[in-house]
């Protein structure tokens, strides 16, 4: 009846359990109270030269049709780059217009993969702590999330602690693997840890994808980002994974352009067919001028490959500095970090500052969200609590951790390096 129409909710059941992000509540925060922000994942220095100015001769040169529609799965120039470059690190033959697709940054590739593979009944395996879009993705789909933690391990006596000390559990992993898994995520390098999956542990994780036909979404978009000499593997390299690998990156992180929005998959045909369905029922397209600039900055960087002057090398070696900068001034400040193999991010132990932040008994919001609030509210100084990165089940097994993007400028580092001396010296007083 009208009356039983009526009184349903007027919103769809795919908005069930969704509504809510961290990012929307803590970039307001940051934005309304902050005086440093190391919050949000994103450089406050400037994309590099040679691209600023590939966009701006896509703007203004003598191509108009940049203006114009281009190819709906990817600007032909950058599909047939990005197959170049992956075709040398994956060691495996590309076809640009089936093997690649262009999207709206890595957030919309990961929509596409959760929305062309997940059906009601799928479980998707996430290992914990994750970006945080990937659970409400799954179940906006009509998935499963199944969570699966890293644990840390306590480091040997008086080592600071690393990235590498979290770790899967491989009993515990095997054992979320089932008839109704249908893909895994993986994240590597890992967002909020730094963590970069060794070989071993992506070796276990691809022979569980094989053995149980599961397909792995991998997430890249910190493919770059890796320090101390440390690599990164992909996963699709690995027996068995390219066929049931869908890779994802992003030129924000790899360009330090996060506002331009380009991003891209990367995989077989059999898989990327489908998310072509997704994006031509969506987004469809992407911005011609961003992806031609781009695309020019991609053959910059294969003329350069591994050569000391290419990006791919200097943005990792900057990026370690201020790494190293960022641990030295938390560990002299007493918020113990843990030491990043990747990424740009870092997190810190908040556990020596709780006498300063007012305890909320019975709070059903984990401490470090708390003190993260609180923190850039009364010291202007924004980071992002390592809960957030956690299911809601799980949000107070790891609650005394929050997460520092160093990808600032060294002004910016210095300012949060007085934020926290002059903190520690106000609590020693
Ligand atoms: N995956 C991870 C792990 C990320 O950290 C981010 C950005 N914070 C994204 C995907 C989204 O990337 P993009 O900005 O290209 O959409």
């Amino acid at each position: 009846s009208l009356q039983a129409k009526m009184s349903r909710p007027v919103q769809s059941r795919r908005l069930e359990g969704v509504d809510k992000n961290i990012w929307v509540e803590f970039v307001k925060l940051a934005a309304t109270y902050s005086t440093v922000n190391l919050g949000q994942g994103f450089p406050d220095f400037p994309p590099p030269d040679f691209l600023k100015e590939a966009l701006v001769t896509a703007l203004s040169g003598e191509n108009h049709m940049l203006h114009q529609y281009t190819r709906a799965f990817g600007h032909p120039p950058l599909v047939k780059i990005l197959a170049q470059l992956f075709e040398k690190l994956l060691g495996q033959e590309l076809d640009p217009m089936t093997n690649v697709m262009v999207t709206v940054g890595a957030y919309q590739a990961l929509f596409c993969c959760f929305q062309a593979f997940v059906d009601e009944g799928d479980e998707v395996i996430i290992i914990e702590p994750f970006f945080d879009c990937y659970e409400q993705m799954v179940t906006m789909a009509g998935g499963t999330p199944v969570f699966v933690p890293l644990r840390l391990k306590a480091p040997e006596n008086g080592k600071m602690m690393s990235s590498a000390d979290w770790k899967l559990d491989s009993a515990e992993l095997a054992s979320k693997f089932n008839e109704r898994t249908k893909a895994i995520v993986l994240n590597s390098p890992n967002n909020p840890l730094g963590k970069v999956f060794s070989r071993g542990e992506l070796e276990l994780i691809a022979d569980l994808c094989v053995k149980h036909d599961v397909l792995c979404i991998s997430d890249e978009v910190y493919e770059w980002l890796v320090y101390d000499g440390k690599e990164h593997i992909r996963i699709a390299s690995l027996p068995g994974m390219w066929d049931r690998t869908v890779i994802i990156g992003s030129a924000g992180k790899t360009f330090s352009a996060t506002g331009w929005k380009v991003g891209w998959t990367v995989g077989p045909n059999r898989l990327l067919q489908h998310i072509r369905t997704v994006h031509q029922n969506s987004v469809y397209h992407c911005a011609t001028a961003a992806q031609e600039a781009v695309a020019q900055g991609f053959q910059r960087e294969l003329m350069l490959y591994g050569k000391p002057d290419s990006y791919f090398v200097q943005l990792p070696k900057e990026l370690q500095k201020k790494r190293d900068w960022l641990v030295q001034s938390l560990d002299a400040a007493g918020m113990k970090p843990i030491i990043p193999e990747g990424t740009y991010f870092l997190l810190a132990d908040i556990s020596n500052f709780k006498s300063d932040v007012p305890d909320v008994p019975n709070s059903d919001e984990p401490y470090d969200s708390r003190f993260a609030k609180w923190m850039v509210k009364n010291k202007g100084l924004a980071a992002i609590p390592l809960s957030a990165f956690y299911c809601g089940a799980h949000k107070n097994n790891y609650s005394h951790f929050i997460r520092f993007c160093f990808a600032k400028e060294e002004a910016t580092l210095k300012a949060a390096n007085d934020i926290l001396q002059k903190w520690k010296q106000e609590k020693t007083s």
